[in-house]
């Protein structure tokens, strides 16, 4: 079956193999130089002074930068799960927070954010997705953060970053916090989330610190001298190790140009057949479909054509469709997918097929 959800993604064989052998100690010089060298490249892919590693899937460090990073009041940009969770996280700490809410096809205004934080001075912080998985909505991020920081530079920028790095080149210039999964984009198993921090991120944290578990003082401390306070994931930090080895072979350039082409040109074809994509500002990281027939049309993938790819949640359970772009996503894999998509149509009697999605994704892709 191939796997074309946006997360989570296939764990390529020679990452598999990395991860296969004889389980390290984690209080060992041979884990620590391991350690050190996946902070490194860590540091390189994210442009950020500091990455800590920790033991949980992306929602931990979502929780640990909103209660080591937002001392007074949050706010928090709501436009699908994922940026509902940050105002849920606020909630479960009886944290104040102010939540700016959009449909889930709708980027964030940077009027409306800046107009909010002009009209509350207790507001210190601001969490936002980068990429909003829910609707495969893109945030215009960058133009927030830079504008916050004109006007108020001291409120911490969080950026969820989960399908995103490692999609994409970020620019970290005006973002505190840059927090990934293993899952998504670093085509790794579950199980390790990562955070980036800005020299400002790190001043209030080294100043601060918040809980047991999560407390990204004691983390900081630690991961500076190549280990953690806890037991290390070993065997995610193996095959991460290996996997930014791999995609800096590769070139972090050039794998974000050719997500980028494989991203549009999906697009294109699938436009090409008449169907919408669903929102205003799409990501690079997925495609995401609105459209009737979705349920049907992932039967029909899962059952004729072994492709898996994804549907909606909540009021788009039934109405939209989501095929990964993070990762290594071969172009023959796209087309196949969307020749099926295309199948589909036609076994639906929406459209009698003519090769159409493959014509366009292959005119794209080689472009
Ligand atoms: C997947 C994802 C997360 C993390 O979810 P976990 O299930 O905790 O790994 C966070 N933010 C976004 C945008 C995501 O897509």
């Amino acid at each position: 079956m191939l796997l074309l959800t946006p997360g989570p993604t296939p764990v390529p064989e020679d990452i598999r193999i990395a991860m296969a052998g004889e389980t390290l100690h984690h209080r060992t010089p041979e884990f620590e130089e391991i350690f050190s060298k996946t902070r490194e490249l860590l540091k390189e892919l994210f442009g950020m002074p500091e990455v800590l590693m920790l033991a949980s899937s992306g929602t931990g460090a979502m929780e640990a930068c909103v209660t080591n990073l937002c001392k007074s009041k949050a706010l928090v940009i709501n436009a699908g799960k994922f940026g509902e969770r940050f105002g849920k996280i606020c909630e479960a700490y009886n944290k104040e927070y102010k939540e700016l809410k959009y449909d889930w096809d709708t980027p964030a205004s940077t009027k409306e954010v800046i107009q909010t934080i002009e009209e509350d001075e207790s507001i210190d912080a601001i969490f936002i997705q980068i990429c909003e998985s829910a609707g495969g909505l893109r945030h215009p991020v960058e133009e927030i953060a830079s504008r916050v920081k004109e006007i108020r530079p001291e409120i911490m920028v969080i950026a969820d970053g989960v399908t995103a790095v490692g999609v994409e080149k970020i620019d970290c210039s005006n973002i505190d916090a840059l927090i990934s999964g293993s899952q998504k984009a670093l085509m790794l198993p579950p199980g390790l989330s990562l955070v980036g921090l800005s020299s400002n991120a790190i001043e209030t944290i080294e100043n601060g610190g918040f809980g047991y578990y999560l407390n990204l003082k004691s983390e900081l401390k630690k991961q500076r001298a190549n280990t953690t306070a806890y037991t290390a994931a070993t065997t995610l930090i193996i095959g991460l190790k290996a996997m930014l080895e791999k995609m800096r072979e590769i070139g972090f350039e050039k794998l974000y140009e050719e997500t980028k082409k494989s991203s549009d040109a999906t697009k294109e074809a699938l436009k090409a057949l008449g169907l919408k994509i669903f929102p205003k500002t799409p990501a690079r990281a997925m495609s995401a479909v609105y459209d009737e027939d979705a349920p049907k049309i992932r039967k029909i993938l899962k059952t004729k054509y072994e492709v898996n790819i994804a549907g909606g949640q909540e009021h788009v359970k039934n109405t939209l469709f989501r095929i990964n772009h993070m990762g290594l996503v071969k172009p023959y894999e796209l087309s196949w997918t969307l020749n099926a998509i295309e199948l589909a149509l036609d076994e639906l009697g929406r459209r009698a097929y003519d090769g159409t999605a493959n014509a366009i994704f292959t005119k794209e892709i080689t472009k």
